[in-house]
């Protein structure tokens, strides 16, 4: 589904991905680990089009997406970039936007979606979610989990076929944590694509299909997470993951 073939992402002097490789088959489930600063948010931002890229091609299916031209500059695909939806750490809501306004904005304004269609998904989404009895509330009204599980609704109305999850649960108390896991597992039971950065291994044990341990900008070890979690066969995985587990 998605494929990176020698991507280089440099910050000024950083790099923080060095001629990256990275292949992701369709309807994996792919956990990305690694330490703080190692480039995971950075991969899955350059994937959603936020970041340029230095060096390199990003392939949606066959068809190239993100790529490098002469002049250096980063070109995006941007029928490819649609297929794809992210949900951050921080809510990202539109906070004087209604639940609904939040999740029928770029479904009517960018894809040009009739109204009422877009509020009939709006509301079969959160319906699904558990949360239709929220539709008019505001975000400053809602607990974290209840507005991260908006904003992955907002995501999932553009239907996309690949979901970024950047550490979404990471800024929720404990019993809130659950329910959102409880929502990507849904969508994993569906089938749906996704790229999931988490500190929590054992949810990333639980939902992942593959698992890929980046460091220094480079993918150093990319296995089933069987393996990945049990028996790593690379030595900087394996002191990574004794700190962390
Ligand atoms: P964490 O686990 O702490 O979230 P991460 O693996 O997601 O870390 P990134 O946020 O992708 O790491 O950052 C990778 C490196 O790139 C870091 O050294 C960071 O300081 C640097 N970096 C990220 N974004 C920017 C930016 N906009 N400008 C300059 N440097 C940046
Ligand atoms: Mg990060």
């Amino acid at each position: 589904l998605i494929e990176f073939k020698g991507v280089t992402k440099r910050f000024g002097d950083t790099c923080v991905m060095d001629e990256m490789d990275l292949k992701m088959k369709a309807g994996d489930r792919l956990v990305i680990i690694g330490p703080s600063g190692s480039g995971k948010s950075t991969l899955l931002r350059v994937l959603m089009g936020l970041e340029k890229i230095d060096k390199g091609e990003i392939f949606f299916g066959s068809n190239p997406y993100i790529t490098v031209d002469r002049k250096g500059r980063t070109r995006t695909d941007m029928s490819v970039r649609s297929k794809i939806g992210m949900v951050f750490q921080h809510y990202t809501l539109f906070p004087h936007l209604s639940v609904m306004s939040n999740l029928t904005l770029s479904p009517v304004k960018v894809r040009g979606m009739a109204r009422s269609e877009a509020e009939d998904r709006a509301r079969e989404y959160l319906a699904r979610l558990g949360m239709e009895d929220k539709l008019y509330s505001y975000p400053g009204k809602l607990s974290g989990g209840q507005k991260q599980r908006v904003a992955i609704a907002r995501a999932l109305m553009l239907e996309p076929k690949l979901m970024l999850f950047d550490e979404v649960t990471s800024a929720l108390d404990p019993e809130m944590v659950a329910e959102i896991e409880k929502v990507m597992l849904d969508l994993a039971k569906q089938k749906m694509a996704m790229m999931i950065v988490t500190h929590d291994m054992y949810f990333a044990k639980k939902i992942a299909t593959e698992s890929v341990f980046i460091a220094g900008g480079k993918v150093i070890e990319k296995c089933d997470p069987e393996i990945m979690f049990n028996e790593p066969k690379q030595e900087r995985t394996r002191d990574f993951l004794d700190k962390v587990l």
